[in-house]
């Protein structure tokens, strides 16, 4: 492994702050709509000029007018070797500035924090890849093999104008990478002073949103019905909503519950995990979904009037499946729909996984450890998506690691899409000295 230069790096961790600050004054807000979405081209010619100033060339690419994406590669020393892409996606979900104790696009920096949306999901790994890839640029250091940089569009609406374009209508950026890093894993939960768990992401669930549709015979409101839509429909959505379906554990999780019991030298029952997930504070949320098959309805739609009964009724439903589950998920979906109720995707999308193992993985470890002597990193499964199944495509191995030791007491998983989103400043210069060791080594 390559041995640490704090002196060379000093510019970088002094720099990520700034870039994140700046990054997030650029209001790349997602709404899923084109027309109303606006910041990705701001955002990724922002990038395109931090990349330009050390010398690094890259390509915007746009899906739409506006919905832009940026894709630059390092080369490496040895070129004959695979590829690694990093990638991060630009845009970021609404905030409404009247919820915040700051302006979610001021970027201040505040108590030592850096605040705003965009903080930790993800503009805060854009930032540290950028500090880190211009140090190295400015400093002359190489890495072992060529990296993929990409900055994307659209992730927050699904990645189809942003990673899944690239991959569609432009694989020849990604030629060589056969591995992939990216958001949401890396960063620390607390078990005591010397011990962190670092939760690295090998696996996402399956992403099934569907529309339901029940008919009945419509007719005045007042009369005796047994056919009605609206009953039907709701007896469906019940039986969905109040479903807990049964635990599985996919490898990731197994991994990562025996990592569980280890550290706080408890059992956990597989059927019931949820208990024991407690301890490990707001992220079990996360984590108990990644142990089932979820489905929670999120729409309804029928009638027009209190005394006219509707001939049909409406409701989307997110449904979320594990690796390896598709097929049990729609067994358990249609026993639980029941009879006359038509089913249909709005969005369906693969579940992806790979193996903990392997000469990348080693070099996460390594460096995580050479960065926090308590570090024990493990293996999760994402309840979310991400780009990672775009890029799995291409078929690469992508893992969610964007390194931040944090204070024990941050409710991390809330700051995704909540309000007052903030990244702790100590934690972005720990993520650029790791990156450093883990890009350096692998
Ligand atoms: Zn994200």
């Amino acid at each position: 492994m390559s041995e640490p230069t704090p002196a060379l790096l000093a510019r970088a961790q002094d720099e990520v702050a700034e870039l994140l600050s700046d990054l997030i004054r650029i209001d790349t807000t997602n709404t899923g709509d084109t027309a109303s979405g606006k910041g990705e081209r701001a955002a990724a010619e922002w990038v395109a000029g931090k990349l330009d100033e050390v010398g690094i060339s890259s390509v915007v690419h746009e899906s739409e007018r506006g919905r832009a994406s940026l894709v630059a590669r390092i080369e490496g020393r040895d070129r004959s070797r695979p590829a690694l892409l990093v990638h991060g996606h630009l845009d970021v979900v609404p905030a409404d500035p009247a919820e915040w104790s700051v302006h979610p696009f001021s970027g201040e920096e505040r108590d030592g924090y850096v605040w705003g949306r965009g903080a930790v999901d993800m503009k805060d790994m854009d930032a540290m890849t950028l500090a880190l890839v211009r140090d190295w640029a400015r400093t002359g250091v190489q890495p072992p093999r060529d990296v993929v940089l990409a900055f994307v569009a659209d992730e927050e609406a699904g990645g189809k104008l942003g990673a899944r374009y690239l991959v569609e209508e432009h694989p020849d950026l990604f030629e060589g990478c056969t591995e992939a890093i990216s958001e949401v894993g890396g960063f620390s939960i607390t078990v005591r002073d010397d011990l962190r768990l670092y939760l690295v992401q090998t696996a996402e669930k399956g992403l099934a949103w569907m529309r339901l549709t029940a008919g009945g015979k419509p007719g005045h409101g007042s009369f005796v019905h047994d056919d009605n839509a609206v009953t039907r429909l709701c007896q469906a959505v019940a039986r969905l909503g109040s479903a807990r379906l049964p635990t599985t554990l996919t490898p990731p999780m197994r991994a990562f519950l025996a990592a569980v019991e280890d550290a706080y030298g408890i059992e956990i029952d597989p059927d019931e995990p949820e208990q024991a997930l407690a301890r490990l504070g707001s992220i079990s949320r996360m984590i108990g979904a990644a142990l089932r098959n979820t489905v929670n309805p999120t729409m309804l739609e029928a009638g027009y009037k209190a005394n006219v009964i509707p001939g049909t009724a409406g409701a989307t439903v997110d449904g979320r499946f594990l690796f390896g589950q598709e097929e049990e998920f729609e067994r358990q979906l249609a026993g639980l729909i029941g009879e006359g109720v038509q089913r249909e995707w709005l969005v369906h999308d693969q579940a992806v996984e790979t193996t903990f193992d392997g000469p990348l993985v080693d070099a996460m470890v390594a460096a995580l450890k050479a960065e926090d002597d308590g570090a024990r990193p493990v293996p999760f499964t994402m309840s979310g998506g991400t780009d990672a199944k775009s890029f799995e495509r291409l078929g690469m191995r992508c893992f969610g690691f964007s390194p931040l030791r944090l204070p024990p007491d941050l409710d991390f998983a809330s700051l995704f899409h909540g309000i007052d989103e903030r990244v702790p400043v100590e934690s972005l210069r720990f993520g650029v000295r790791v990156l450093d060791r883990f890009l350096r080594a692998c």
